[in-house]
């Protein structure tokens, strides 16, 4: 067989400043359990399960197991008026761990999908209800929601939007929910609830009855854990069912017991009427995203109109699907999202001890998901990327959002391997 050279230059990479990757790239080449293994036979703790992937740890076997047995007996179905198996099954487990009546399941490939998805769902059930004039969404500053032009609308993150002019015009935002440098909260602020507010402002500035939908993700991920404020998600749910909204949970992120239960919903206690999901739904090893929507919305639909015109080529594709049913047999089998719960108070101690740093300026955590904030050093960015270098050289990879540092381990972690990201975490920093 002949092997094209293997250089670097004709990958693009996403979210990456290639020309220096390339100077210096950061090639992974296995993985295992807690680590992953560099092309030059370094070992690497992966604070980050990948990114938010691979919440039951690596080179879990049930999983490659059951991808190969699935495609070496059916590698690809049609899902336009046919189907297989393990999609209905897959559907029905889900539905069984999700609150409340979300029970309908519509697959895709990723998290940008799902939102968009999410996205003609809603249009759909209120065009169906006599509703086609809500035409407008609401979504919040710092949101990521995935970069479909769908969801790059819906981003509150100046950067994913700005040289992007086309997005969807009718998208307002409300304020985020960090309340500012230096607060270290812990958990849930007492204070903030009142945010929500912005809701019943647009209610107030174009009318209830042409908003859609508001988007939220429980905890904002991506930019660097924003955790909702008590009270604040319920205030969004009593708004949302005064004036008829849809309220969207994104938990590409918080799903999968990030939040130390099955869904942030679940931390929070409010029950949206769409919810998103995606990376540790396969546990990573299969690209695959999920809209749950409650009954009345899919009953909207259903009764009103003979299907839903949309769908993608790899919706619900069997060898993701099968991916899927494996990983929640093993956070079933190994309590995983318990294991977050229990593991919590320890990986959170450890994270708010760095704020004794001195570039530290903020540090934000809820379940397994913190955050903090480095005072920036030249341009924006800069610093968080020196650090993730030097971080990745110390054999440590987390997640940078600029100069944010996010950490979301594998859910499998024990309390010394949070123990070692802290400590790899203190000696960098200190000097960073
Ligand atoms: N929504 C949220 C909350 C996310 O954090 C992400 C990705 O990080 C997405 C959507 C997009 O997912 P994907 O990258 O799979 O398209």
């Amino acid at each position: 067989m002949v092997h094209a050279p293997n250089a670097l230059a004709h990958h693009w990479m996403p979210f990456t400043a290639n020309r220096d990757f390339q100077q210096q790239p950061r090639l992974l080449v296995r993985a295992e359990g807690m680590h992953y293994w560099s092309n030059a036979g370094q070992r690497i703790l992966d604070g980050a399960s990948g990114l938010f992937c691979c919440a039951a740890g690596h080179g879990r076997r049930e999983i490659t197991e059951a991808v190969a047995r699935q495609l070496g007996e059916l590698e690809y179905v049609p899902h336009f008026q046919f189907g297989h198996p393990a999609s209905f099954q897959l559907a029905s487990r889900l539905a069984q761990i999700l609150p409340g009546d979300l029970d309908h399941v519509f697959f895709c490939s990723s998290g940008s999908e799902a939102i968009d998805t999410a996205l003609k769902i809603v249009m759909a059930c209120q065009w169906a209800r006599g509703e086609g004039q809500r035409t407008r969404f609401v979504s919040r500053e710092r949101a990521y929601h995935g970069v479909n032009i769908g969801g790059t609308s819906l981003s509150g993150i100046m950067r994913n939007r700005e040289a992007f002019g086309g997005t969807l015009p009718n998208v307002v935002h409300m304020r985020h929910t960090w309340s500012g440098p230096g607060r270290f909260v812990r958990g849930q602020s007492q204070d903030g609830a009142e945010l929500a507010d912005d809701l019943e402002r647009f209610c107030a500035l174009y009318g209830g009855q042409t908003i859609a939908a508001c988007f939220v993700e429980p905890i904002a991920g991506s930019t660097g854990v924003l955790v909702p404020p008590v009270g604040y998600l319920q205030r969004l749910r009593e708004i949302c069912d005064r004036h008829g909204i849809l309220l969207v949970f994104d938990e590409v992120i918080c799903g999968f017991g990030r939040t130390g239960k099955a869904f942030g919903a679940d931390s929070f206690g409010v029950i949206p009427d769409l919810m998103t999901m995606a990376k540790a739904l396969t546990n990573g090893a299969q690209p695959m995203g999920a809209v749950a929507v409650r009954a009345p919305v899919w009953q909207s639909i259903a009764e009103h109109a003979i299907e839903l015109f949309h769908g993608y080529t790899f919706s619900a594709h069997p060898a993701a699907a099968a991916a899927a049913l494996a990983t929640l047999d093993i956070y079933e089998s190994e309590r995983l999202f318990d294991r977050a719960a229990e593991l919590s108070p320890h990986f959170l101690d450890r994270m708010f001890a760095l704020a004794d740093l001195p570039g530290v300026t903020d540090v934000r955590g809820y379940g397994l998901l913190a955050a903090f904030d480095l005072a920036p050093d030249g341009a924006p960015g800069e610093r968080g990327y020196r650090c993730l270098k030097r971080l990745f050289d110390e054999g440590l990879l987390i997640k940078w959002t600029g100069d944010t540092g996010i950490l979301a381990p594998p859910l499998i972690a024990t309390p010394d391997h949070i123990d070692e990201m802290a400590a790899t975490l203190r000696r960098v920093l200190a000097d960073a």
